[in-house]
């Protein structure tokens, strides 16, 4: 298939494209589009035909559920069966914005979108171009990522290029986008409200706002599960499968900060001494520090956000530049940090070194 291109400006949206690329979605094709975490590939989240064609595209599991995008509230009880008053609360404080959350679905919502689950996930983004296209493709798109099944996610038009030309409809170019980690996910189906993913909304500002939440306990985990102890299974799906991964190999140094720099610059030689290509992602003012073959900062150190819009962009440039081994020192999980550390954790396939 032919995949075509169009640049679309959020602050005077081309709504003859935006139109255009509606129709496609409505005829049950695939739109890769910004969001304000990251790009998405879209189809009618009605339509079975379609939502299966995602999992082709990208390569996804078939047990991996998609997330229905919506931009209107009332839209919300035409897919699922009941909204609890935690998640009134939610919705008028963080939506339209990254946070999705879990419901118990009607029947209208085909088992293709959910991953053949009776629960369906909802969010409600604040990107303009995603609000209109949703408006155009008739108020329901499925998206996840638009990445290839394991790769890190697009925050770039670019990126969804690489992963999908030639199995998509069309992808929109609407820039980089603003936050760069996918969103929080919260399962509202419990008694309790259950955090399932950090991202850009934190445990923090949820616990604010609700009375009480829980935490998916396979977020904590520290190492791969193994036979001896095995880790609980992740209650988001997506969540066990290989994830965000680079090609090369990536190590993540936990410590006192100048101990962690002085074992990555040790372990940068020997990798070296051995024919490997190194690469580091530090933080700007750590750049000089570091003799490795690939140096690539995310900006100021200590500004997380900054880490977060840049994180797999550097990870894509790590595979581009044949990067096989990656260092880099992990952040507070506090805040923003749990939803970095729970992807760069991911990233490492928790390979973590304690300095
Ligand atoms: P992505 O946007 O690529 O991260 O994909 C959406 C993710 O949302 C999936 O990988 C799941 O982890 C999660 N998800 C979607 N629907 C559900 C659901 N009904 N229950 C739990 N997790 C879900
Ligand atoms: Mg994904």
């Amino acid at each position: 298939m032919k995949t075509e291109y169009v640049t679309i400006d959020e602050r005077s949206p081309d709504m003859d494209a935006l139109h255009y690329a509606g129709q496609i979605i409505k005829e049950g094709g695939l739109v890769a589009f910004p969001t304000e975490t990251v790009y998405g590939l879209g189809a009618d989240a009605l339509n079975e035909k379609a939502a299966a064609k995602i999992y082709e595209a990208k390569g996804r599991p078939s047990d991996n559920p998609l997330i229905v995008h919506i931009t209107d509230m009332a839209d919300l009880s035409r897919i699922v069966r009941k909204v609890p008053e935690s998640a009134l609360v939610l919705s008028e404080e963080l939506w339209p914005g990254p946070l999705t959350m879990i419901f118990e679905k009607k029947e209208i919502v085909p088992d293709a979108t959910t991953g053949g689950l009776s629960t369906v996930a909802v969010r409600f983004p604040s990107n303009r171009i995603a609000q209109l296209l949703i408006m155009e493709s008739g108020g329901f798109i499925a998206a996840p990522s638009a990445n290839r099944s394991g790769r890190p996610s697009p925050t770039l038009a670019e990126h969804c290029r690489e992963d999908l030309d030639g199995r998509v409809d069309m992808i929109i170019d609407g820039g980089p986008v603003g936050i760069g980690v996918e969103s929080t996910i919260i399962d509202m189906t419990a008694k309790r409200p259950e955090l399932l993913r950090p991202g850009f909304v934190t445990m923090e500002m949820l616990e604010q706002l609700l009375d009480g939440i829980d935490r998916d306990p396979s977020l904590d985990r520290t190492g791969m599960p193994d036979e001896l102890s095995p880790a609980p299974a992740p209650r988001a799906p997506g969540m066990k499968y290989r994830h965000y991964a680079p090609r090369g190999e990536m190590v993540l140094v936990d410590g006192d900060h100048e101990a962690a720099k002085e074992y990555i610059s040790g372990r940068i030689n020997e990798e070296k001494e051995k024919g490997k290509k190194t690469a580091v992602i530090c933080a700007d003012e750590d750049r000089e520090r570091f003799g490795a073959d690939i140096v690539l900062s995310y900006g100021r150190r200590n500004d997380y956000a900054c880490l977060a819009r840049n994180l797999f962009t550097l990870l894509r440039t790590c595979d581009e530049k044949g990067a096989d081994v990656i260092f880099a020192e992990t952040v507070p999980g506090n805040g923003l940090g749990d939803a970095l550390m729970n992807r760069m954790r991911k990233a490492a396939g928790y390979r973590i070194v304690n300095v």
